[in-house]
């Protein structure tokens, strides 16, 4: 059995079962249980594929096409051009939440502290301070195996940041921060059985589920978020393509200055950030 052959058997297995972009999911999951390159797979592809290798490759392929996600068979994700190890404990980076730590990046200054609420992987605090100068970092989380997730990533990542178990605010203390930044759950309650198989079934429900209306987390975030910022410091969220005037709504009520919706790069509103007026 050559490499090209296993890809190919792999392939059709992906498509009988219907798994959408099978062809890029052939090869990650080849490249993963190898340990190649794609440069590498096409430079070898004539050649045979140790037994071993091909063995745990189909294994790993029939786990796919049960639509258990391709990060998790790979263990990693790639975002901000970092790698995170993500499993069924936390949401997997999405490439929309670039955006949110783009702003953010833009909005920093050296020596700032920041908190991130809800931080899942990490996978936004984390860049933040591998990208950012000088910054301090505390994220938090309700969810204890997120955390593990999380301080694992930034050993991977080799920054030093806290991390704290949290409903919110409610563990962070009372010293102000520079920046406050949060991709919480968003997805309206009804909505969650709609979602692709891979999201709805091995994602965690508490990283999805925003309540009724999507918009429970950004009700106590928002206005909780003016007691724990500087005076001129940013609060950063990541929002659903729909949420952006409800949102925007909240900040202002809240006296926030300078709110502003940015979309992601497929068009759609994405983040909302707003500053904390000056006095
Ligand atoms: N902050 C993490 C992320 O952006 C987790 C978000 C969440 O759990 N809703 O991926």
């Amino acid at each position: 059995m050559t490499y090209y052959e296993a890809v190919h058997k792999a392939l059709s297995c992906l498509e009988k079962h219907q798994v959408p972009d099978a062809d890029i999911d052939a090869l990650l999951l080849l490249q993963s249980v190898c340990g190649i390159t794609r440069a590498r797979y096409y430079a070898c592809a004539g050649d045979t594929i140790p037994e071993s290798d091909f063995a745990r490759y189909m294994e790993l392929v029939d786990l796919r096409s049960q639509r258990i996600p391709l990060q998790h068979l790979t263990g990693e994700q790639e975002f901000m051009g970092l790698s995170f190890h993500v499993c069924e404990d936390v949401l997997s980076p999405r490439q929309d939440t670039e955006i949110l730590v783009e702003e953010a990046l833009k909005r920093v200054r050296p020596g700032d502290r920041i908190l991130d609420l809800c931080t899942g992987s990490g996978c936004i605090l984390i860049s933040l301070l591998k990208l950012g100068k000088d910054l301090e970092g505390t994220g938090s989380d309700l969810s204890r195996k997120a955390l593990r997730i999380a301080r694992e990533n930034a050993d991977r990542n080799q920054v030093e940041a806290s991390f704290i178990c949290s409903d919110l605010y409610a563990e962070i203390s009372d010293l102000p921060f520079d920046m406050i930044v949060s991709n919480p759950p968003y997805i309206e309650s009804g909505k969650i059985p709609e979602l692709m198989e891979e999201v709805r079934d091995h994602e965690p429900r508490l990283a999805l589920d925003g309540g009724a209306d999507g918009l429970d987390l950004y009700r106590r975030i928002v206005p909780e978020s003016m007691a724990h910022l500087k005076e001129g410091g940013w609060l950063i969220v990541e929002i659903g393509y729909d949420q952006g005037e409800a949102v925007r709504s909240m900040f202002v009520d809240n006296g926030y200055s300078d709110v502003h919706v940015m979309k992601d790069l497929g068009g759609n509103d994405r983040v909302v950030l707003g500053r904390k007026t000056i006095v």
